[in-house]
């Protein structure tokens, strides 16, 4: 946040801030699109107006956000605590009352409750409204003040099927791992269960650059929403049965093996444990999938022919929404499109990847910075051993980022370098050998894809093995390894 005029007199009672308008550039709070705004306030009633240089919304907004700042003066706004005029009895009226008094009564309460019950006996919940600082100070206080375990935030259910799945796969909870402008130089651009025309209208922008260049639009919703009209337009709809986003993703992955359209360099050299996921796809053949789903075969083939040929091209972007993800089998519905991204050689160029579209304003956020019951800040995993001591030499850790064969090797590690307190090793960079569905996959991948017009599994050892912690497990070999 950036006040751009920062009016402050001083009178004879001191500093203070004269209510004189002032400008901020600031965001919209509502979603995750976090649109650029610049508020007015100071003197009120409070505007806005959109931000024409910020990237996300280049001056674009929703309806939502056109009417962000009008809770500011809102009638109804609470303007000093409230609290029960009899404590403890929920029937009585609420009494308004001093600072004081609202925190000395939360005061009481928790330590209370924490006497008598155990410290874990009092809960902190998040939500995916705060800031970063926010989120990281109420994650301290649960964890350090309080010293309860009780914490979590509304991300919870929101997208963690998302979060657990991109764990899995890239070894990183990260939403969207390149700026939304990006889309617009992406040459097909898949969406599962999200309408973002309907959602976060600003964000189309980048999408229609996208058309506007000759992009394709894939869009998977069992409804005609504005977004997959737009597909129908210029790409294709898929519409499956409610629930049926699996069985549909997996038949995509088995049309991408079938036609030849996997990138095997791409496969062989920077994934593995492919064999087990197109394993999984080999029974989900196109008819199949259609009397699943009710998504026409040929629909299903060309869908994958866009992606496939928008990739050979330059690339394409494959977006996750929570559509396809609040469901019981979310977390296999998110793996297999990652899946079917990293077959198809998406993920690491510019215009390419594998993202999911977050909702709330700052549900990344929430996560990364410890709001989440499993992970502390900084993508730290809550059964994550704590760092080394530090070599008093260099300030170095002293702890190897893969001690044992058996660790996954992405667990000390992040796309962008290694996590705080490991120090690098031979498994960096971890894009030379990304997990593709398990995080065993990289200690039990001792097979490999081979190219060939009619694709088989090889048996074999691959040429080498990327590190030093993914070697194939001892013990005896089966035969041909
Ligand atoms: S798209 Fe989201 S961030 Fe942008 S104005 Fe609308 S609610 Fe606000």
């Amino acid at each position: 946040m950036v006040l751009l005029d920062t009016p402050v007199v001083r009178t004879g009672a001191g500093l203070r801030q004269p209510p004189v308008r002032t400008t901020t550039r600031t965001h919209c709070p509502y979603c995750s699109l976090q649109c650029g705004i610049l508020l007015t306030a100071g003197g009120r009633p409070a505007t806005l107006e959109p931000d024409p240089d910020f990237p996300t919304n280049r001056g674009g907004l929703c309806s939502k956000g056109w009417t962000a700042h009008e809770l500011l003066d809102h009638p109804e706004r609470l303007l000093s605590p409230l609290v029960r005029a009899v404590p403890g009895d929920r029937t009585s009226p609420l009494v308004e009352a001093s600072w004081e008094e609202a925190l000395e009564r939360v005061v009481a309460a928790v330590t209370g409750t924490q006497a008598r019950h155990g410290r874990d006996a009092v809960g902190v919940f998040g939500g995916g409204g705060l800031t970063n600082e926010k989120a990281y100070a109420l994650g301290k206080f649960a964890r350090v003040a309080l010293r309860t375990s009780a914490i979590d935030y509304n991300g919870r259910f929101c997208m963690s099927s998302a979060a657990a799945a991109t764990n899995r796969v890239f070894g990183v909870d990260r939403g969207l791992p390149f700026p939304l402008a990006d889309l617009a130089d992406a040459d097909a651009i898949m969406i599962t269960g999200g309408n973002p025309a309907a959602t976060m209208p600003p964000a189309m922008q980048h999408f229609d650059a996208a058309r506007a260049r000759g992009a394709s639009l894939v869009v998977v919703d069992p409804r005609r929403t504005p977004t997959a009209a737009a597909a129908a337009a210029q790409g294709v709809h898929l519409a499956p049965v409610p629930g049926t986003d699996l069985p549909l993703l997996l038949g995509m992955l088995h049309v991408a093996v079938r036609d030849g359209f996997v990138d095997h360099e791409y496969v062989e050299t920077r994934t593995t444990g492919f064999e087990a996921a197109a394993a999984a796809a080999a029974q989900w053949w196109p008819d199949r999938v259609e009397r699943t789903t009710g998504v026409p075969e040929g629909d299903l083939r060309r869908a994958v022919r866009l992606l496939a040929d928008a990739s050979r091209r330059g690339g394409a972007v494959m977006l996750s929404g929570r559509g396809a993800e609040q469901h019981a089998n979310g977390t296999d519905t998110v793996l297999a499109q990652a899946n079917l991204a990293l077959a198809l050689g998406l993920p690491g160029r510019p215009g390419s990847g594998f993202g999911t579209v977050t909702g709330q304003g700052n549900g990344q956020g929430g996560r990364e910075h410890g709001l989440k019951a499993d992970q502390l800040p900084g993508y730290r995993s809550i059964s994550d051993p704590p760092p080394a001591p530090t070599s008093p030499a260099s300030g170095a850790s002293t702890r190897r980022c893969c001690p044992a064969p058996a660790a996954p090797p992405t667990r000390c590690s992040t796309p962008s370098g290694p996590r705080a307190g490991c120090a690098p090793c031979s498994c960096w960079p971890p894009t030379r050998w990304s997990r593709l569905r398990t995080p065993s996959a990289c200690a039990a991948g001792s097979r490999r894809w081979t190219t060939s017009s009619s694709p088989t599994w090889s048996s074999r050892r691959p040429r080498r093995w990327p590190t030093s912690c993914c070697r194939p497990p001892s013990g005896p070999r089966r035969p041909g390894r």
